[in-house]
């Protein structure tokens, strides 16, 4: 069992309970005015109110966590995140 292995079933044990589900997909978003772009990534909403294409901010209705992250970096985090919930899909 790798650390990432291990690391991975931490987080979705995590993950299971504030979003139900182990494995969410990721998406940028944005904590407050970031007029540099999106400066968070959170668990993509399921809320069908909420329509992201239209605003991607983080609203009540997102699950958590909406995790701060630095705007330069926030693309690689979510194509990183939504790479390995493929990989450790199996
Ligand atoms: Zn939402």
């Amino acid at each position: 069992m790798s650390a990432l292995d291990n690391a991975r079933r931490s987080a979705a044990e995590f993950l299971r309970k504030t979003t139900g589900d182990d494995r969410p997909e990721w998406r940028p978003t944005f904590l407050g005015d970031s007029p540099e772009g999106a400066n968070a990534i959170g668990p993509v909403c399921t809320d069908e109110d909420h329509v992201e294409s239209e605003d991607p901010s983080a609203f009540e209705c997102c699950p958590e966590p909406i995790i701060a992250v630095e705007p330069a970096l926030v693309d690689y985090l979510v194509e990183l995140l939504n790479a390995d919930r493929e990989a450790g899909s199996s």
